[in-house]
């Protein structure tokens, strides 16, 4: 094994690193070196001073969810009175908001409700086309194909080429968690999707054109060789596809989950970032979890790798369920960049820039607290769910009364 010193050299020119010695430096390498190493890897890829965010809605369609992770505190089980599915309606409203805030797409994902058939997002891709040509579809992680997969009896490749048709612009890297089977099992979502199923949707997405992103969820049951696992499976594809724009880390929040237990540090999470960046070599982009991390450490990350600030999200409900709710909208995002020394730029999901500061060039309202998917106690049910066959016994229990 190489030495710190030795590994150092390595990484300042250029070298690839493997899961050994990544274990090492992760290890043993002092935090303020790890922070030194990843960020002259961000400063070769992005030499301009330049940090991006994208302006966007995270909007959860259903909370209703057969898959049952149980490091989750968002979804609800079929037929419970806190379940609910949003009307096409009220998807349309967000997105009039987010485009009144400068934004330019939803990141749209959802539990597994096995009461919408894939037809439900065909038809609702296509309505937000309709009435918004320009606006991007950045929606369901792989989980959520493989669903739909199991749903239509169809494979991957025939599910992506209805949602592509339908509207489908990319894919975002939700339900990675650790991409090893033994954790998997753990965690109650081998099910949901393996590890070899969630790369095989992002392979089969790369090929047919699509960009998507990746994630890991760390700090809870797995190992630190497993977190390197992950990070090395990731590599490996992006060495065949080349189809990943960005890596994201969070840690696992454990407040009101059937898991449990505790979350990681901040130390932690520097840590974790700048060896992914440092094993990520061939991943364009790293952003900041300020969601997880508040906007303290989110703004010291892009001293430890990161090159975005991700996005202002507007609206969150997954994270916020498991005890964590900071908020930074567009302004408080733009003062984190620069006051860290750098130029914040608006882009879009494929990283291209789309210009400063949107406040800046228009009046929009201050965002000091995040939407959630709908307000306390509404119960209401979208009319246009009684179109799609129901196959849950709620569900079918529900549409007799
Ligand atoms: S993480 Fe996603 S798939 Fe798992 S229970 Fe929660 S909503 Fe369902």
């Amino acid at each position: 094994m190489l030495s710190i010193r030795e590994l150092t050299d390595k990484v300042r020119a250029d070298a690839r690193v493997s899961a050994d010695e990544a274990l090492e430096l992760f290890r043993h390498a002092p935090l303020p070196l790890l922070g030194e190493l990843a960020d002259g890897i961000r400063a070769r890829k992005h030499p301009h001073g330049i940090v991006t965010y994208i302006i966007d809605r995270n909007v959860n369609y259903t909370n209703v969810c057969v898959a049952r992770c149980n490091f989750c505190a968002f979804y609800r089980p079929v037929g419970s009175g806190e379940g609910y599915v949003l009307g096409f309606d009220e998807i349309f409203r967000k997105i009039d908001e987010t485009i009144a805030l400068g934004g330019v797409q939803l990141l749209l994902q959802g539990g597994h409700n096995p009461d919408l058939p894939l037809e439900w997002y065909e038809d609702l891709f296509r309505a937000v086309k309709r009435r918004y040509p320009e606006f991007k579809l950045h929606a369901l992680s792989p989980p959520e194909v493989i669903h739909l997969t199991r749903m239509a009896r169809l494979p991957v490749s025939g599910v992506l080429d209805r949602l592509i048709d339908a509207g489908l612009d990319s894919i975002p890297g939700g339900g990675a968690e650790i991409l090893v089977d033994r954790v998997r099992k753990v965690l109650n979502c081998y099910g949901k999707a393996t590890a070899d199923e969630w790369l095989g949707v992002m392979r089969e997405a790369h090929r047919k054109g699509l960009r998507t992103t990746a994630t890991m969820m760390y700090g809870h049951v797995e190992t630190v060789e497993e977190r390197l696992e992950h990070l090395l499976r990731l590599r490996e594809l992006q060495d065949e596809t080349g189809g990943f724009t960005a890596f994201i880390a969070w840690s696992y929040q454990p407040e009101h989950t059937e898991l449990g237990g505790g979350e990681a540090t901040g130390i932690e999470y520097l840590r974790m970032l700048a060896t992914a960046r440092i094993v990520l070599d061939n991943f364009p982009s790293l952003q900041a979890s300020w969601v997880t991390q508040g906007g303290k450490v989110g703004q010291l990350s892009l001293a430890y790798g990161s090159n975005d600030m991700g996005s202002v999200m507007i609206e969150e409900n997954v994270v916020r369920a498991a005890g964590a709710s900071y908020c930074m909208d567009e302004v408080e995002i733009v003062r984190n960049i620069e006051n860290a020394g750098f130029v914040p730029k608006r882009r879009n999901m494929h990283y291209d820039i789309l210009g400063d500061p949107f406040f800046r060039q228009q009046a929009v309202p201050r965002v000091l607290e995040l939407a959630t998917a709908r307000a306390d106690g509404d119960t209401s049910r979208p009319e246009e769910l009684g179109q799609y066959a129901a196959r849950s016994a709620a569900e079918k229990r529900l549409r007799q009364q």
